[in-house]
């Protein structure tokens, strides 16, 4: 891999009146040569769908193998985006990939009891890694991936899209300037109706659960990412109807509760039985700001509540809209380069996967669960002062 930053940026001369909002720079690509190779591991919807188009977006990074287990599909993929077939893997042949120095990075975008073996093996190959979310299925496998990944001196990255969302990034930046005061309740729901039981997200031993894991995350790590917060104190509540056979391994859905040191508190469902919803609304003294919908892969709409000159004014801020696949893939291809820790590091996978773990039990055992912060301080979770 060429690690030499691409210094070819375009400027164009500016045309209107220095009134006007001053329009960013003309985007950067780098060549193809000097972009940051990636393997895809699971060729299924999210890759077809989202992360395939996403590269061919994104300013750092290019498609440089694929992993699966249809060779037919793999060998369609790789001739769509000039690969050859010496760049397509199955998973028993992978490790070869240790040979291949096309590729500088592993994206694992497998059912997710499978992310710690590829994690591990990736890293053994000398390749940094990129896991989609959940990490794994349970905190002890989480912890093995990070070790992996430590000993073998690779980046662990973990795909929290939303991370580099646009209003995602501008809430962050309102919570930062005290916009809506002290923050008090975050209320969330994120569910959609899933229909084939013989899905692997209905199997717990490939799952690790049912919507809680899945998408209910999402509620968890926006919440951790907006505030910079971690939880105290956790509650879980997870129904199935008796007869559905979707929701025979995992949850039909899950209500839960976070209690904060600060005193924000936060109630989350997550569900696989009712339609499409993501929405959150965060509180606080002086203000509140929602997000709907909020997880979404595109559309997502921000509406800010406070008062100004002493009337009750909500805004819709003009935010835009970019690829958050292209955007996380480009961050990681940015740590690679520059050997900096990823924003959404191995220690976040695993501290979310510690509530998840934290949620169940208290489902189990029917009362509030105590949960330890991590120990340290990580890019999304700086020292409390700053
Ligand atoms: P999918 O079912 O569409 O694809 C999974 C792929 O894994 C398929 O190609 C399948 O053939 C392959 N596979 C390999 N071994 C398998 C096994 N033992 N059982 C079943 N499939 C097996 O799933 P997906 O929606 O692409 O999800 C893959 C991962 O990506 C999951 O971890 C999921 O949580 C994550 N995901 C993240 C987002 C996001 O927004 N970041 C969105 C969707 C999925």
């Amino acid at each position: 891999m060429t690690t030499r930053p691409n210094d070819d940026a375009v400027r164009l001369p500016r045309i209107d009146a220095p009134t006007e909002a001053d329009k960013p720079a003309p985007t950067t690509f780098d060549p193809p040569a000097r972009r940051v190779g990636f393997a895809l591991v699971g060729l299924g919807r999210l890759t077809l769908d989202e992360l395939l188009p996403a590269l061919l977006r994104s300013r750092h990074c290019r498609l440089a193998a694929v992993v699966s287990g249809d060779r037919d599909k793999a060998l369609k993929v790789a001739r769509q985006h000039g690969l050859e077939a010496r760049s397509v893997y199955d998973y028993q042949n992978f490790d070869r990939i240790a040979d291949d120095p096309a590729v500088d990075v592993v994206y694992i975008v497998l059912p997710n009891a499978l992310h710690e073996e590829f994690t591990v093996r990736a890293a053994r190959a000398g390749k940094h890694v990129l896991c989609e979310k959940p990490m794994a299925n349970t905190a002890a496998e989480c912890s093995r991936m990070i070790e992996a990944c430590e000993r073998a001196g690779r980046r662990l990255m973990i795909a929290y899209r939303c991370h580099h969302e646009p209003n995602m990034l501008a809430l962050k930046r309102m919570l930062r300037g005290q916009r809506l005061g002290a923050l008090r309740e975050f209320v969330s729901s994120n569910a959609q109706a899933m229909g084939d039981p013989s899905h692997w997200r209905m199997k717990r031993s490939l799952a690790g659960g049912g919507p809680l894991p899945d998408i209910g995350i999402y509620c968890i790590n926006s919440l951790r990412f907006l505030t910079g917060e971690e939880p105290s104190e956790v509650w879980g509540e997870t129904w199935s109807p008796p007869d559905d056979p979707r929701f025979g391994e995992v949850e039909a859905s899950v209500r839960f509760a976070m209690r904060f040191p600060s005193g924000l508190r936060a109630t989350c469902h997550a569900g696989y039985d009712s339609h499409k919803s993501q929405f959150f609304r965060l509180m606080g003294s002086e203000g509140w700001a929602e997000l709907d919908p909020a997880y979404a892969y595109r559309g997502v709409r921000m509406r800010v509540a406070t008062v100004i000159d002493g009337e009750d004014v909500t805004q819709v801020p003009a935010v835009g809209e970019d690829n958050q696949f292209a955007a996380e893939m480009d961050h990681m291809a940015e740590c690679v380069r520059s050997g900096s820790r990823p924003f959404a590091s191995g220690e976040e996978g695993l501290q979310d996967m510690r509530l998840i773990e934290a949620i169940y039990r208290s489902a189990n055992e029917a009362r509030w669960i105590a949960v330890e912060a991590p120990q340290g301080t990580s890019r999304s979770r700086p020292p409390r002062e700053s």
